[in-house]
């Protein structure tokens, strides 16, 4: 963000969040973290700001062309060049193409070939729902975290914008891979089903599901996710790749591989003069990147089963530890290790050449 001059704008739109707190049933909290120290990040920003100031700072470049409500049918390479057909009937011919759409990409499977896709999705056994809810004058500046048995939490955090406050609702099942029948069902047929699975599981959770169901009937931001990781063999295809979540989807610092990886490709594209070698910038890419993405691909061990528990039992022990790491800050010893040091490679932005076309979906 400092390389893009954007770190002052990020901090500006932060969500203004000052830390975690892990409460119990009557809201009481029996472990805090300070912001920046673990679960509240350094920086705090939801991704619609975030995407709109990635939109202000190029939208007024007039080499920048940008299209909505069209997406990609297929591709096809040439030696030269690679040819797209969009679904609305257009065909365009691009230097490369970067599918950077998500961890459902449907562009990856037109640019990477199955044996490389085969076993590249790890359903971490976590379903996710997200929307905004009023706020009320007592919910303060943490991120407010409670869990109920057989895997479910109920999470408030709060807004830049007073008024509102962002809900999750988390449905973690025994193991990574195991789905819920239930859950799969209903967020199969749609966001009214889903929404009446949410209030069946979550009626009788405690603290203030109730507050949280009712906000979420009355969302219209609500979205319900599969937690997966995606870890794929190779990103890049000759003239095409995947970038972001399409390519390495992850928990905690998705955000930052995918502002990171995006640095990396346009500096690599940076340092070439002309069509012809896009083909070693795009190689390039893939060896600068893969290490440093490397130290994240594992995920901490038992997440997220362990930090939401199925059972009574294993809640309180959880519970326990988390007091005993706030009280006593060991966690402080374990950070800033050798996996969370990232040092960026340094580009020459001053001299990029003129692209004949290029476009990122
Ligand atoms: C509930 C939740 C909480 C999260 N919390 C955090 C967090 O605290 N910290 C963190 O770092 N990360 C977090 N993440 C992950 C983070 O959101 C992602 O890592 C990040 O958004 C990845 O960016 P991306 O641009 O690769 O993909 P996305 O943000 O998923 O963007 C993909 C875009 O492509 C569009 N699209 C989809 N299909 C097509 C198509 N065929 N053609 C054109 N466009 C298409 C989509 O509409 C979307 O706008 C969270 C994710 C979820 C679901």
């Amino acid at each position: 963000m400092k390389k893009m001059n954007m770190e002052e704008a990020v901090r500006t739109r932060g969500t203004t969040e000052v830390g975690t707190r892990f409460i119990n049933s009557s809201g009481k909290p029996f472990a805090e973290f300070a912001s920046g120290d673990s679960f509240s990040a350094e920086f705090e920003i939801l991704r619609a700001d975030l995407a709109g100031l990635f939109m202000e700072s190029v939208e007024s470049l007039d080499n920048v062309q940008f299209k909505y409500g069209d997406y990609i049918k297929s591709l096809e390479q040439t030696p030269k060049n690679i040819n797209v057909t969009f679904a609305g009937g257009s065909n365009e011919t691009f230097d490369l193409v970067v599918g950077a759409d998500g961890t459902t990409s449907t562009t990856r499977p037109m640019i990477l070939d199955e044996p490389i896709l085969k076993d590249g999705f790890n359903f971490i056994g976590q379903y996710i729902a997200f929307f905004t809810i009023p706020s009320q004058p007592t919910d303060g500046k943490f991120w407010l975290c409670y869990n109920a048995p057989k895997g479910l939490s109920v999470m408030i955090r709060p807004h830049r914008n007073t008024s509102t406050m962002g809900a999750y609702l988390c449905i973690t099942t025994p193991k990574h891979g195991v789905q819920d029948p239930v859950v799969e069902k209903a967020m199969d047929q749609g966001t009214e089903e889903t929404k009446k699975m949410l209030r069946e599981y979550f009626k009788d959770a405690g603290w203030e599901a109730m507050r949280v169901l009712d906000g979420m009937d009355q969302a219209d931001d609500f979205y319900m996710s599969r937690a997966t990781q995606v870890i794929l063999p190779k990103w890049t295809n000759s003239r095409a790749l995947v970038i972001g979540d399409a390519a390495f989807a992850t928990f905690g610092v998705g955000t930052t591989l995918a502002i990171e990886s995006a640095y990396v490709l346009a500096g690599e594209l940076s340092k070439i003069q002309s069509s012809e070698e896009v083909l070693q910038a795009v190689e390039r890419y893939e060896e600068v990147f893969r290490p440093l993405y490397k130290k994240m691909e594992v995920l901490p061990r038992g997440f997220p089963q362990v930090a939401f528990p199925q059972t009574k039992w294993a809640l309180g022990l959880r519970d326990s530890v988390l007091w005993g790491v706030s009280k006593t800050g060991l966690y402080k010893l374990f950070q800033g290790g050798e996996g969370q040091k990232w040092n960026l490679p340094e580009y020459e932005w001053a001299d990029v050449p003129e692209m004949s076309k290029s476009v990122s979906i």
